[in-house]
């Protein structure tokens, strides 16, 4: 549709992506674009403005089938399946190349997809799934089977470590390129080939990523990617008898029904899920430290983060002076357009995160909280889906602000006793992602660590994370680890091969 993409925010981007935004945007299979089988397209909205950004391919079980017929004859192909490990490992390392080349470009379109503030894409996250596909290159020339001195007679045994097969990727909206950089490192590294279904909020990135795939070399159908809803050509993905594993991040409710329709063809099934996660300010905090670090443990990406410290458990003896200092913060946050520079804080990624943060908003209101900063939209920021970065006091284990993940601006702030108490309190949740500690004693420091029940525990910091460093969830959070070697065991099958010697 001519004249749907002049939105403001597309005008002040680079003219590459203006013009990358512009195209018609189709499915990538076997090296192709096609369109939707269907002839189908969907609006894709820009959150800073609510303007339709562009149109694109909306798949659904055909797109699918024609998707994962690419990936399993790829698969089969000796250009992939005979390329020598080193090969394949200097193929990613110019697929990051190439990446870092179009860093500017790359996160300018992440920003105007889903909201992302244009540094926090620029200087955290693209540069953190180019990290990601540099280190995952250098493990595709060490997947190392072992050798088992076995008591059962005279054999030679030893395991070898075959890919899986066909992976099924699902990601979700909030951190577009890195969630498919960090399925798509380890599936290649190890030699799989993959179909990655894309957010349908946020599927630009990656449609640019398949350019880049392109311009890489690898061989027609490594790598395919189908847009689409998840209800359709998510669902079809998982359902797909020619999809050896799926690889899912987002909600933990989806999860839980992908797990159950995998389970019938025993499916292989890693899952990164949703958090409600504790972060814990003792009384021996260093405080300014503990407040902004807190503060962007729950603000980053707009509270988008399904690591996202939204619970915050402070001290009694420091509870007071705490929230001062969190309020002061929220309210100096510059919320504005995704695009502009000096944002710290974008647009909730689409009407219906709107409606849904702000409801959790109103219910912390209705149960007896109280907002001590924001609590409401924020019209002034302009057109898109704006929110304040809200602070709750006087809040309860009880209520649900403190117990479901609301996936936006809103920290839920408890005042807690004892170490022992905040643990149980901490560790009663469904979830168990992360969780952070603030203490100057390496005592409590270590305690903490030990008895959270979370994947991840910061201490004396938060979000930070590292290609080296295993992420995943304890509980409801998920299943399997991502990120260091702990990656490479989702993707992979271990065989057992005997040899007799008599
Ligand atoms: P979502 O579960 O609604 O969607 C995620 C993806 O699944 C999308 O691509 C969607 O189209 C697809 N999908 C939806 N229904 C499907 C179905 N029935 N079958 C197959 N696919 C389907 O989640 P979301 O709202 O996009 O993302 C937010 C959630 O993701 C939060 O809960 C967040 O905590 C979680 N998350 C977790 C991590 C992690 O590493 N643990 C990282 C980012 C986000």
């Amino acid at each position: 549709r001519k004249g749907t993409t002049k939105v403001e925010q597309i005008l002040n981007a680079k003219a590459s992506v203006q013009e990358f935004i512009q195209r018609t945007h189709r499915h990538f299979i076997g090296g192709e674009w096609v369109p939707a089988a269907s002839g189908e397209t969907m609006d894709d909205i820009d959150p800073s403005t609510r303007g339709v950004l562009t149109q694109v391919a909306r798949g659904d079980s055909a797109d699918v089938d024609r998707a994962v017929a690419a990936a399993a004859q790829a698969f089969r192909d000796k250009a992939w399946r005979h390329m020598s490990p080193q090969a394949r490992g200097v193929l990613m390392w110019k697929l990051a190349d190439l990446m870092a080349a179009h860093l500017e470009e790359l996160a300018q379109i992440d920003s105007l997809d889903m909201g992302m503030p244009l540094r926090q894409a620029q200087y955290g996250t693209v540069p953190m799934a180019i990290d990601h596909m540099r280190y995952m290159a250098g493990w595709a020339t060490k997947i190392e089977g072992e050798t088992i001195p076995v008591s059962a007679g005279p054999f030679f045994n030893y395991t070898v470590r075959q890919p899986v097969g066909v992976v099924g990727a699902i990601i979700p909206w909030n951190f577009p390129l890195l969630m498919a950089i960090w399925k798509l490192g380890a599936a290649l590294a190890v030699g799989c080939t993959v179909v990655l279904k894309p957010a349908e909020q946020s599927p630009l990135s990656v449609l640019r990523l398949a350019e880049l795939i392109t311009e890489a070399g690898f061989p027609p159908g490594v790598i395919n990617i189908v847009t689409g809803y998840g209800p359709e050509a998510g669902a079809a993905l998982v359902a797909h008898p020619g999809v050896n594993k799926i690889a899912f991040t987002g909600s933990t409710e989806v999860g839980k029904s992908i797990m159950r329709t995998a389970a019938d063809r025993m499916a292989r099934v890693s899952l990164e899920l949703g958090g409600k996660s504790p972060n814990i300010i003792c009384a021996d905090a260093n405080l300014k430290r503990a407040i902004s670090g807190s503060m962007l443990g729950i603000f980053m990406n707009q509270g988008e983060v399904c690591s996202a410290g939204s619970r915050i458990y402070v001290a009694r003896e420091i509870y007071d002076e705490a929230l001062e200092q969190m309020a002061t913060y929220a309210k100096n946050m510059r919320v504005g357009m995704a695009l502009d520079a000096k944002t710290q804080m974008g647009p909730v990624v689409s009407a219906e995160q709107y409606e849904r943060v702000l409801g959790y908003i109103t219910k912390g209101r209705q149960e007896g909280a109280t907002v001590i900063a924001g609590g409401g939209a924020m019209p002034a920021a302009g057109s898109g889906f704006f929110i304040e970065p809200t602070v709750f006091a006087q809040v309860t284990d009880t209520m649900t602000i403190a117990q479901e993940e609301i996936f936006g601006p809103v920290a839920a702030v408890m005042p807690f006793d004892t170490v022992d108490e905040v643990i149980e309190r901490a560790n009663v949740s469904a979830y168990g992602l992360a969780a952070g500690v603030w203490t100057e004693n390496v005592r409590t420091a270590h305690y903490l660590a030990q008895n959270l029940e979370a994947g991840t525990v910061w201490v004396n910091a938060y979000h930070v994370y590292d290609a080296a460093a295993p992420w995943g969830g304890f509980k409801q959070s998920g299943l399997g680890r991502e990120m260091g070697h702990h990656a490479l065991e989702l993707y992979t099958e271990t065989k057992d091969v005997w040899i007799s010697l008599q």
